[in-house]
């Protein structure tokens, strides 16, 4: 008789159980597990990695699994460790901190410096244009755009298929100094984390076969967003007798503009023979009308392998389709929804439960809290105005993914001089911060330095005392320098100085070798990025306050550079709350330790937060989670309302083919974070570039059936569409007309709209309640299909 499984075993269905007991054997040694959402696939993960510690005995720090966001790789630890403590020894990482963690260590075999800072969008197009010079802004953004694309195809400037990325010759040439001037600078953007360390491994064969050896076994979630670069990263990292399990959906690709391709996934079991694959079918998250609207919306897509997906769950309540007249009305609506239910939750706890139950029978009574609720949205910008209205009401949130903070002036100076603390040939953070505030170093002055000194600047500081010292540092910096400039200089690296000495080793002590933190999960604290939480510190007296740890540094940088007075004064209100945020920022770092390693691990954390728009500020607490479709993959919530459900919006109105592909998915994967209820928004009329508009409801909505959806509001002329006809149903498929039925409405009418003037009525169909027409705009703007009711402002 065999032995009983263990528990966390035995709650597997068979298949995921299948999935998590394979290890391979003589002929296989990889598993690609292909399922659909919600199936298991990240459950499988974790349970694989305690399993194989505790059932099979592996060495926990012999285990690497990948995913793709920090929060993904925060809880696939928290769930490995809750079966098996042991399992936080494990290197559980994004791809990119992975990278990070590979090159602080093996760095010096690409000339890099152990201190070398990671350099972000902006930065990138910053040292471009200085490369560029007097190139357009947008001209230097395509460029980078190039550049970073042709890193995650794992293309160099001499490799004859970058033409696929972009044929100039220009392009090629300007790669190649990019990649010059950063070498010689010593930082990298974010396609080196994974190219360098490819090369590094095909150069260094023994650093290789060390890595083969220490990784037994290497997992991936979310496969279907992996790019060939880091595809390449996984074979260099797998030799002979590693062990590779992928999990991935398909339908789930939502990066492709980003250089995923879902080809790595179709193609697994040929690049990486012997693999046997397992599918998951029975979903667990959502209730099967939920499931439903979101198979119908992707079964619409071609390229697609098609997968079974039923719902463990069984029935549920319909996802409700709203139909509103504005935005505005669009956020009240949802915070009406969310308080509504987390009131009648909470007074159901207390003393008249009984009666309600009683009157609302179909209100659900089980808690609800306000982090059962998500918000989901195609755009950064879509997050305001249910920020406002939900601080209005007193509704707890968070921004999830808001780069702003990041974004802003104050912050970006603070990193620069914390980035050129620790890279002192950092001359893009140079250039940001040696002449701010305004202390006569101008652009030919910064040319000389950095053109003539290679800007080691930090050398000259070693044994500074007095600040004659340091006006003779810089003057051996650059000594034709004006007597303005050079002391402006002398300034800069007093401020400098200071940081560095607020911290307890120097560089010399930061050793890259270290081992101590090979193991576990991302980077160290995990909630206290700032940037998404709202409650901000207020500053209690004068100036920024200094606290534990790493924060002094920060604090004592932003002071003596003269930034945190630069941006106090600069006006009355918005200088209170710049000073604020560099307080916030200083609050961040005062989890890291007062040391250049602290600080170097303080800077990756942010700068690789900062990338993959994760953030988990105030989770744990009780809030609802506002996020941007793309951010929500991998996650799950009770209640998810999706908003801006809108032709125009999403999908944009640019996509079509492989794009529109690709939107679809991505509606996929937001109708399929929802467990128990989902609702879709769609506004009449939106506020987008300054101006209103009217809206038309997204094509998305129409391939769902009707009776799979509850409507409330009124549905748009032409959305209602008797159950039976044809399923595309989109509004052009309608027999074209010339004259609209009451006669009213004729193709070549001139008419006149409030916002948008004069234009000229192009195409004309017949709703279920009136005509609709479609109209060109004389300021070149089309507008969907217009309802006639929908607009008083719209006369012929
Ligand atoms: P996604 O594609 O969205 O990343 P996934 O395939 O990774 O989804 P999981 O997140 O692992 O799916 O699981 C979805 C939900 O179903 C989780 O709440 C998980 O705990 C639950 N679940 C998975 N398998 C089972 C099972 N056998 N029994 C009960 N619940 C399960
Ligand atoms: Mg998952």
């Amino acid at each position: 008789v065999k032995a009983p499984l263990p528990q966390y075993l035995e709650i597997l269905n068979p298949e995921q159980r299948e999935a998590v007991l394979h290890t391979g054997n003589s002929e296989t040694h990889s598993l690609l597990i292909l399922a659909g959402a919600g199936s298991g696939k990240t459950r499988v993960i974790t349970t694989k990695i305690a399993y194989l510690i505790r059932e099979k005995g592996l060495d926990p720090r012999s285990i690497l699994a990948v995913t793709f966001t920090n929060k993904a790789a925060r809880e696939m630890a928290d769930r490995a460790r809750a079966i098996e403590p042991r399992a936080g020894d494990a290197m559980l990482r994004t791809f990119h901190s992975f990278g990070a963690w590979f090159l602080r260590r093996n760095g010096s075999l690409a000339a890099l410096p152990p201190g070398f800072v990671i350099y972000d969008d902006d930065d990138m197009v910053s040292l471009l244009s200085t490369i560029m010079e007097g190139a357009p802004r947008a001209e230097v953004k395509i460029m980078a755009h190039g550049i970073a694309r042709s890193k995650d195809y794992f293309l160099s400037p001499d490799d004859p298929e970058l033409d696929l990325i972009d044929h100039r010759k220009l392009f090629r040439t300007t790669y190649a100094r990019y990649e010059e001037r950063l070498a010689k600078i010593g930082n990298v953007d974010f396609g080196d984390l994974i190219k360098k360390p490819v090369e590094i491994l095909r150069q260094n064969p023994e650093v290789a076969s060390r890595f083969r050896d220490r990784f037994k076994v290497i997992m991936v979630d979310e496969y279907q967003d992996a790019n060939i670069a880091q595809f390449e990263l996984l074979k260099e990292l797998s030799g002979t007798g590693t062990y590779i399990c992928v999990v991935g959906d398909d339908d789930q690709s939502i990066y492709r503009f980003r250089g995923a391709e879902v080809r790595n996934i179709l193609e697994f079991p040929d690049r990486f023979p012997g693999t046997d694959i397992i599918r998951l079918e029975r979903n667990y998250r959502s209730t099967a009308p939920i499931l439903h609207a979101a198979a119908s919306v992707v079964n619409h897509n071609e390229g697609r392998l098609g997968k079974e997906l039923r719902s463990e769950r069984g029935p549920g309540k319909k996802p409700v389709l709203a139909f509103l007249p504005d935005q505005d009305e669009e956020a009240s609506f949802c915070a009406e929804l969310i308080s509504k239910a987390v009131k009648g939750s909470d007074s159901n706890t207390v003393k008249e439960s009984e009666t309600k139950r009683k009157t609302a029978k179909t209100e659900s009574i089980e808690n609800c809290r306000y982090s059962d609720w998500a918000i989901l949205y195609r755009t950064n910008a879509q997050s305001l105005g249910f920020e406002t209205e939900f601080l209005r009401r007193r509704i707890p949130y968070r921004v999830v993914g808001s780069l702003k903070f990041y974004e802003r002036e104050e912050i970006k100076d603070a990193l620069a001089l914390l980035s050129f603390l620790v890279n002192p040939r950092d001359e893009v953070a140079f250039r940001r911060v040696v002449n701010k505030p305004s202390r006569g170093v101008g652009p030919s002055a910064i040319d000389k330095i950095t053109e003539e000194a290679g800007i080691s600047i930090i050398d000259e500081l070693d044994g500074l005392s007095s600040p004659g010292d340091l006006a003779a540092a810089s003057r051996r910096i650059s000594p034709d320098l004006s007597a303005k400039a050079r002391s402006g200089v002398a300034v800069f690296l007093k401020a400098i100085d200071a940081g560095r000495k607020a911290l307890k080793e120097t560089d010399s002590n930061f050793s890259p070798d270290a081992d101590d933190d090979e193991t576990g999960t991302v980077a160290a604290p995990s909630a206290d990025i700032p940037g998404t939480t709202k409650k901000r510190p207020t500053l209690k007296g004068e100036g920024l306050q200094a606290g534990e740890g790493l924060s002094v540094c920060v604090v004592r940088l932003a002071e003596e550079s003269g930034i945190a007075e630069h941006h106090l004064t600069h006006d009355e209100i918005a200088g209170n709350q710049r000073l604020n945020n560099l307080q916030e920022l200083a609050n961040a770092a005062s989890l890291y330790p007062a040391t250049m390693r602290g600080l170097l691990e303080f800077l990756e954390h942010i700068e690789l937060d900062r990338s993959m728009e994760e953030n988990s500020a105030g989770a744990g607490e009780d809030m609802v989670t506002l996020i941007t479709l793309h951010n929500t993959k991998g996650l799950e919530f009770k209640r998810v309302i999706m908003t801006g459900v809108e032709q125009g919006v999403f999908p944009r109105d640019d996509k079509n083919g492989d794009d529109l592909e690709e939107e679809r998915r991505l509606f996929y994967v937001g109708a399929t974070r929802a467990m128990d209820e989902l609702y879709f928004c769609s506004c009449g009329m939106r506020r987008m570039f300054g101006r209103t508009m009217p809206m038309e409801p997204s094509s998305f909505l129409r391939e769902i059936d009707r009776e799979g959806l509850r409507i409330i509001g009124k549905a748009p002329y032409g959305f209602a569409r008797p159950s039976g006809t044809d399923s595309a149903g989109s509004p052009g498929k309608a027999g074209k007309i010339t004259r609209s039925s009451d006669g009213r409405w004729q193709i070549g009418d001139k008419v006149f709209h409030d916002d948008q003037g004069y234009g000229t009525v192009a195409e004309i169909k017949e709703g279920e309640d009136g005509p609709i027409v479609k109209v060109h705009f004389e300021t070149g703007h089309e507008t969907r299909f217009l309802s006639l009711h929908q607009s008083s402002h719209f006369t012929k």
